[in-house]
């Protein structure tokens, strides 16, 4: 498995930063997104440091959106969204944050406005682990 030493998403998989886990298995992790847009904000990762859509091998990319949908299907039984969107970006101008694959899922309200380019807010990490052990519970 790939890894950048300089990568905060490798460096999560590694265990040298922590995250707030939902999900997680031999090749992906899904976590709490700690600045999150709206409650419920999780990533999804590959293990394998990729940067973006163009260097992630097929059957890992096919791995990522299996895991998307099995988390998604949990936050929605866990938080009934009136939506979730499912944003992927790739590259500076897309507002890629971190240069390594990632998906969010972002429970959605009727109403609620997002901007695709939303700025960077720190969460309430109390409330962050309330709703990702709410996912967590409902997971199939
Ligand atoms: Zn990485």
């Amino acid at each position: 498995m790939k890894r950048d030493l300089d990568c905060v998403f490798c460096k999560i998989v590694a265990g040298e930063l922590g995250c707030i886990p939902v999900y997680e298995d031999a090749n992906t992790l899904g976590f709490m997104d700690i600045n999150p847009i709206a409650p419920g904000h999780t990533l999804i990762i590959p293990k394998h440091h990729a940067e973006t859509l163009y260097d992630m091998p097929d059957d890992l990319l096919a791995h990522v959106v299996a895991t998307t949908k099995r988390v998604a299907s949990a936050l929605r039984k866990a938080l009934n969204p009136d939506g979730v969107s499912l944003i992927q970006a790739n590259g500076k101008g897309a507002a890629q944050s971190v240069l390594h694959f990632h998906m969010h899922i972002v429970p959605r309200t009727l109403g609620d406005d997002l901007k695709i380019n939303w700025p960077v807010v720190a969460g309430d990490m109390d409330e962050i682990r309330e709703v990702a052990a709410r996912v967590i519970q409902a997971l199939d």
